[in-house]
């Protein structure tokens, strides 16, 4: 029996992915949307969260599609109405409300869901299987995309709370956390800021163990998306964000990209066995970068 779920925030992502996914996917039905102006043809749709919340009893899960400022408020509610709560990524604007939003979860005795969709890329489980039990001698991010592609004209990614190039950042980082077989922790940061912007367009992020990171949303042409790491016994190579994994130079077979409805089938298993999802390590990071970071200034951005 499919569940109903409802989409808050209708805008890029949830017009790409969350929508096209729950329209294919058995185990749920697309019962609602809330969006100030967004809608999908054929779905009731609400402009405000408590009136569907109050209107719709039947829905049990709240999927949310904001940026992660206004997410808090909106997860809030949705849990205080005993809904189950999925948080797009990055789960909340800072770690205390993802704090906050567990403890209302608990209390009110339903499931939370902070998704990392990049962590769901076919590459990414072989390649924590690969390097369990490995000892990694070097590991390197290259995150390098363009905001005017992927955040047309979204001036939140550059208002505070918006994390600038550390949104696409925490993909990575969400792979990096699950795929190492090490912790490690931030030990140096360069972030540039345009000018104009009160967030990063482009980071250089040193770890302990000889991990880094080189983010910049100013790559125009081709997309890099890659992790490369280096064992005493072989290399590995995640690229296109995790959909393909190679081993000392040879492609492997990973099956099919599924990032969202992985998401999706795993949230409905959460909810069936009544288990939350919470993992903070990507945001950990981040914060930490953001809390050493040398900053430098660099030219000012517009969309
Ligand atoms: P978006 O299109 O700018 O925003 C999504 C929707 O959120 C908007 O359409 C808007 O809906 C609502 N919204 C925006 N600001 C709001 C506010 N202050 N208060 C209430 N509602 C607000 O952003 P997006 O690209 O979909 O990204 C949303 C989240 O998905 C982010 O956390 C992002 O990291 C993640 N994500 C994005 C991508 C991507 O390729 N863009 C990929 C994966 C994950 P209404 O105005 O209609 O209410």
């Amino acid at each position: 029996m499919p569940m109903n779920i409802a989409l808050v925030g209708i805008g890029k992502i949830a017009a790409d992915q969350h929508v096209p996914t729950l329209s294919a996917s058995p185990d749920w039905t697309l019962a609602a949307t809330v969006s100030r102006s967004g809608t999908v043809d054929g779905i009731a749709s609400f402009t405000d969260l408590d009136r569907m919340l109050a209107e719709c009893p039947d829905i049990s899960v709240v999927s949310l599609c904001l940026p992660p400022v206004p997410r808090f408020v909106h997860a809030a509610r949705a849990l205080a109405a005993r809904r189950h709560v999925m948080l797009e990524k990055p789960p909340g604007a800072t770690l205390t409300e993802v704090h906050r939003l567990e403890g209302m979860a608990r209390d009110a005795g339903v499931m939370l869901f902070a998704t990392w969709h990049s962590r769901m890329a076919a590459g990414v489980a072989p390649a924590r299987d690969w390097l369990r039990g490995k000892t990694v001698t070097r590991a390197h991010i290259t995150w390098k995309e363009d905001v005017r592609k992927w955040h047309p004209g979204q001036e939140w990614v550059f208002e505070p709370g918006g994390m600038g190039v550390f949104d696409p950042g925490s993909n990575a980082l969400s792979i990096l956390t699950h795929i190492l077989p090490m912790a490690v922790h931030v030990r140096s940061a360069v972030l540039e800021y345009p000018e104009n912007r009160q967030t990063p367009i482009a980071a250089q992020v040193q770890f302990t163990g000889n991990v880094s990171g080189d983010f910049d949303w100013r790559q125009t042409g081709p997309q890099t998306w890659d992790i490369e790491v280096e064992t005493h016994s072989g290399r590995l190579v995640l690229s296109d964000g995790g959909a393909t994994l190679a081993i000392d130079g040879t492609p492997q077979d990973v099956g099919e990209n599924r990032e969202y409805a992985c998401l999706y089938s795993h949230m409905a298993g959460l909810v069936a066995r009544g288990q939350s999802d919470v993992d903070l390590s990507p945001m950990v990071h981040i914060a930490d970068a953001m809390t050493l970071g040398r900053r430098v200034t660099v030219a000012p951005f517009s969309f």
